[in-house]
């Protein structure tokens, strides 16, 4: 890894933290509150940990390049669903560390009207977490559309950190010095404004750089090329390897954009990106028939995944629909007159759904690249490699030295954690294998 990106995870993972610890520590200052019981103020830290944990996931998500590039998208993502579950533990913790301890001020009020609106908002809060973690984690099973879960998610998440907020100041132990309460009641505004910065300020910029798909066409594999062209503006330059989020029906404001890595070539100057996207669901279905001349919207580049060190040999590891980074990688190679020596190891279901199949085959003439198709439903006489890629198809295809190259792997999950295991087994550092996960949720 370069070291400049080792030095940017350390400043981002500092700042982080310090995010996080500073408004804790905030408390401490300054007039204290009498101290209480050890059980009564483990809670409470737990309970404000988790919501500054909480607060920061609207800046994890609000897609800053300069954040999440050293790392990739897909990793930020991953963090994002690990720290949450740990910050709504701590969370659902504080309140049930009180009942164990029997602090009096869970105590059952005499009537309704009794209660306080801290513990109101308290309910509020903890209720839309649950509520939120649940449609995170089983989604697909409670028959979710992904468009409805993610406004769902928004709005849960924005009422969480607020309700959380109102219930700090309602209780005011802490907060009751005016200052902390403007730093904790600052803190709130800062992360809704990271939320209104993505869904607002930035949709406003696009909204300012449209593009117009000027060519539809159709691949091998119920799979379409999008070929986009900026509208009055210079585009964006990419790395080949990378992705943008794109809207195609309706404005940039519209909730749901939808991941697509760039299929072409990161040597283009004029601005024109292409996107090859396979019939997957109900966004992915309608590509087909997308009617050239049609206006959208791009949000990129994004994404670490790219090309490495010239040196070394690459091999290109794709299942599937993961081909698009890898071809955008090829066609850029080819167009710089790259010498490096490229295998790609390229999965598919059978021989006609093989997406660029020609046009792979054309470019081993051109660059020091070799091919190897791997078919899981091979058709008769079929002499190439069948089944799945595995370690045992590595060992064939690769020459010697495995840990001296570098691996880049997109594909199916099921596929991306056979690979990483079998590239594990055959002694490549982690420093040495790339991947781009088509999966965030
Ligand atoms: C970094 C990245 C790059 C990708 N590049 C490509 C590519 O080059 N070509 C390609 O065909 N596909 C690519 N995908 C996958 C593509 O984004 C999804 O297949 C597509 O969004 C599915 O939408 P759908 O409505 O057709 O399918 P649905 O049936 O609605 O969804 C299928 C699954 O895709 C996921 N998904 C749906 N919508 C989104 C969304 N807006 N954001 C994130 N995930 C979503 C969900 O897990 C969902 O369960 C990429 C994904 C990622 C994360």
């Amino acid at each position: 890894m370069p070291f400049r990106d080792l030095v940017r995870k350390a400043v981002w993972s500092v700042i982080y933290l310090l995010f996080i610890l500073a408004p804790l520590l905030a408390l401490l200052t300054g007039a204290l509150p009498p101290s209480r019981n050890f059980w009564t103020e483990f809670s409470v830290a737990l309970g404000y940990s988790g919501l500054a944990m909480m607060g920061l996931q609207f800046g994890l998500t609000a897609r800053f390049r300069h954040v999440t590039d050293p790392w990739g998208e897909d990793v930020i993502y991953h963090f994002h669903r690990r720290i949450s579950l740990i910050a709504v533990g701590l969370v659902v913790v504080h309140p049930l560390i009180l009942i164990a301890a029997g602090s009096e001020k869970l105590a059952p009020p005499e009537s309704l009207r009794d209660v306080p609106l801290g513990a109101v908002f308290a309910v509020i809060s903890i209720g839309s977490l649950i509520t939120l973690v649940i449609m995170a984690l089983w989604r697909t099973r409670l028959k979710i559309s992904y468009e409805l879960w993610h406004i769902a998610h928004i709005v849960l998440a924005v009422v969480a950190v607020g309700g959380g907020l109102v219930h700090m100041v309602g209780w005011g132990f802490y907060l009751a010095d005016p200052w902390k309460r403007a730093l904790w009641i600052g803190m709130t505004i800062f992360w809704i404004g990271l939320l209104l910065y993505v869904r607002l300020v930035k949709p406003l910029f696009m909204l300012r750089r449209p593009y117009r798909v000027a060519e539809v066409r159709q691949e091998r594999g119920d799979t379409t090329t999008l070929v986009m062209r900026p509208e009055g503006h210079p585009g964006f330059r990419f790395r080949p390897g990378q992705f943008g989020w794109l809207t195609l029906w309706g404005s940039p404001f519209k909730i749901t954009g939808h991941p697509f890595s760039f299929s072409s070539s990161a040597e283009v100057d004029d601005g024109r990106v292409e996107m090859t996207i396979r019939n997957l669901g109900d966004f992915t279905s309608a590509i087909a028939k997308v009617p050239v001349g049609q206006r959208v919207y791009l949000d990129g580049p994004y994404g670490a995944f790219t090309i490495g060190n010239p040196a070394d040999m690459h091999v290109l590891i794709a299942g599937g629909i993961g081909i698009t980074p890898m071809v955008s990688m090829i066609r850029t190679l080819v167009d710089r007159g790259d010498k490096r020596p490229l295998i790609l190891l390229y999965g598919s279901k059978d021989w006609e759904s093989v997406t660029f199949r020609e046009e792979l085959e054309a470019l081993q003439k051109r660059i020091d690249l070799t091919v190897v198709h791997v078919l899981s439903l091979p058709p008769e006489g079929w002499v190439g490699d069948s089944g799945y890629i595995n370690a045992e198809i590595f060992r064939r295809h690769l020459p010697p030295g495995y840990a001296d190259h570098e691996y880049f792997i997109c594909g199916p999950n099921v596929m991306m954690d056979a690979i990483e295991a079998a590239l594990g087994e055959m002694k490549v550092p982690l420093s040495k294998y790339h991947s781009e996960r088509y999966s965030f949720v």
